[in-house]
């Protein structure tokens, strides 16, 4: 059976991913309980697993209530977060039962401990705060050369994956993208499904992975047009990957 996939609105602007396949749930992320438990007695539902992508708290702060409830297991990064039953580092592979095998991708940048869950099965990518939908977190913990890597261990994954992050973002990110790509049509095809999408209040997630790497300039520090936009905000020629990348950032943390 193939589970659905259902995005949880929590906060202002998070999503709390669920999972659930016949009465079992899963969920990741989530910083607010009482937004997961309200879905799960709406549901009938049987929380059995709790996916973390790292420690900030608007993606943990509901793990003590759902463990004190639920016989739930919880696995998360090495990164001192209270409640998890298994701590993971990157390169595990795990049996979620009836959601298949999840696959640990370590993705330190916006946060050292950082990791993404990868579950081939269902195409599914949960990625937390490293990869948005035309963005990337911001550099809290981590270097620009980890976080370049590590968009690039994402981007490496297979095109129909499906970018769950934990953000809606897209809006802003795409008013960024545009102002480093103009010319980039898939950039502008984007804008406008994301502008229909939030106009009739829908997330703009997830996408497809093989749509974020045509638009999302950090995945695309190796292409002349986005490095030639970085190098003359930066004002010096930069050289493709890890420098643009680190240019990017610091342009789009200021814009
Ligand atoms: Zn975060
Ligand atoms: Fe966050």
């Amino acid at each position: 059976m193939r589970p659905t996939l259902l995005p949880l609105p929590a906060f202002s602007d998070n999503y709390i991913w669920t999972l659930r396949c016949g009465h079992e749930a899963l969920v990741v992320d989530p910083g607010d309980a009482a937004v997961v438990e309200a879905w799960l007695n709406h549901e009938g539902l049987t929380l059995t697993h709790i996916l973390v992508t790292h420690h900030h708290p608007d993606h943990t702060a509901g793990l003590l209530h759902l463990k004190a409830r639920h016989q739930a297991v919880i696995f998360g990064p090495d990164e001192n977060i209270a409640g998890l039953d298994h701590v993971v580092t990157g390169g595990e592979q795990l049996d979620l039962g009836v959601f298949g095998h999840a696959q640990v991708l370590a993705v330190p940048g916006h946060t050292l401990g950082h990791i993404a869950w990868h579950l081939p099965k269902d195409d599914l990518l949960f990625c937390g705060d490293t990869l948005f939908s035309a963005g990337c977190g911001r550099l809290f913990e981590g270097t620009a050369a980890q976080l370049h890597a590590s968009l690039q261990a994402l981007s490496a994954l297979p095109d129909a994956s499906l970018v769950c992050c934990t953000h809606e973002y897209t809006t802003a990110n795409l008013r960024f993208a545009l102002a480093v790509e103009p010319d980039n049509a898939a950039l502008v095809q984007r804008q406008q499904e994301v502008a229909d999408l939030r106009a009739k209040e829908q997330p703009s997630l997830p996408v497809r992975l093989e749509a974020e790497r045509g638009y999302n300039p950090f995945l695309r520090t190796d292409i002349p047009a986005v490095i030639a936009a970085a190098s003359q905000h930066a004002g010096r020629p930069l050289t493709p990957g890890q420098e643009t990348l680190a240019a990017l950032r610091r342009w789009k943390d200021v814009f």
